[in-house]
């Protein structure tokens, strides 16, 4: 199928593009990399009357040290996220999901900002933004807010943006030291949409994590962390006896959908295999940076 008739409007800075959505109501629609609205326009799952090219904002694509976080603009392409030098020094578990995101073609195009506006349920970036407890900087005419990750997503391609919001920024607290991390997916296919991923990160301290992160996606609408599992590792070392109960826990935290690829019950239990084998490369990662 072709799209539906649109008007197109290339903006050159910010504030042209939220004039532009300000001025086209409730029918707009932002363009960035394409690679998720042209399949649904194309399959007239949306009939938005203007696009609102963003491509042109040169200030919008950027990854950038911010002291103790990494800032990355909204227009940054997968691929550019990926070959970073400061995004593999502090946020290398980044580095190793994006590989693993559609084929190269599509990273060249696809864009962090769209890829988190998106928030499909099966989609790499809004779990790491979840497991890194990212912030979005979002704006429109009427000004500018921040909204931590855990707010940010709503549900399956639901997120806290207004009509005439764009988000601009995100930013990203760099892992401690003595962080190990592990990343985990299965897809039937290289480049397919993953059936189940995990993402952790563990610091240690003398011996036994002192904080633990889980997130888990292809369980549910959208992302989740495993909180009770976290909890569980918090204070104790990685031995294979709590590494049994930490997969229970995570199982326990799911209630996958049955579609069209993958039963209910093969999901769940996919997030235990995928979090024991995370678990483990995040506890061997972490005892390596200790040293
Ligand atoms: C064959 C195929 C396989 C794929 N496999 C994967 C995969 O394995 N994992 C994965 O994560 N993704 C996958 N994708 C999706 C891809 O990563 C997209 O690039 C990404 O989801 C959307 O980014 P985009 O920049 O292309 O956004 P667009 O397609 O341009 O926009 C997507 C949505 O976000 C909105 N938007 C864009 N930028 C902003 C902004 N700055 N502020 C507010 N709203 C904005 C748009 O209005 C639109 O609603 C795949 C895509 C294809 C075609």
């Amino acid at each position: 199928m072709k799209p539906p008739i649109f008007d197109y409007v290339v903006a050159d800075s910010t504030e042209a593009a939220l004039a532009a959505l300000a001025a086209a109501g409730s029918d707009a629609k932002i363009i960035a990399g394409g690679q998720s609205l042209v399949p649904m326009l194309n399959f007239r799952l949306l009939k938005p009357s203007v696009l609102v090219d963003i491509n042109r904002i040169p200030d919008l694509a950027f990854i950038e040290d911010g002291g103790d976080a990494i800032r990355i603009g909204a227009l940054t392409r997968h691929r550019q996220l990926e070959t970073s030098p400061l995004i593999a020094k502090h946020l290398p578990v980044i580095s190793e999901a994006m590989t693993h995101v559609a084929h190269l073609a599509i990273r060249n195009r696809g864009t962090i900002g769209g890829s988190l506006s998106h928030a499909d349920s099966a989609a790499e970036l809004p779990m790491l933004a979840r497991l890194l407890d990212a912030e979005l900087t979002v704006v429109s005419s009427a000004g500018r807010r921040t909204v931590a990750a855990h707010d940010f997503f709503q549900g399956q391609m639901t997120v806290d943006l207004g009509e005439a919001e764009m988000v601009t920024e995100i930013r990203i607290p760099k892992l401690p030291e003595a962080t190990g991390w592990g990343f985990a997916e299965v897809a039937r296919r290289g480049g397919d949409f993953a059936l189940a991923a995990v993402a952790v990160t563990l610091t240690v301290a003398a011996g036994a994590v002192a904080r633990a992160r889980i997130a888990m996606m292809g369980i549910g609408e959208t992302a989740q962390r495993a909180g009770e599992a976290e909890a569980l590792l918090t204070g104790q070392a990685v031995e294979p006896g709590l590494l049994d109960a930490v997969v229970e826990a995570v199982r326990a935290s799911v209630e996958p959908n049955t579609d069209l690829h993958a039963s209910s019950d093969y999901r769940r239990h996919l997030v235990g295999v995928l979090a024991r084998r995370t678990l483990s490369d995040a506890w061997r990662r972490a005892q390596g940076a200790a040293a």
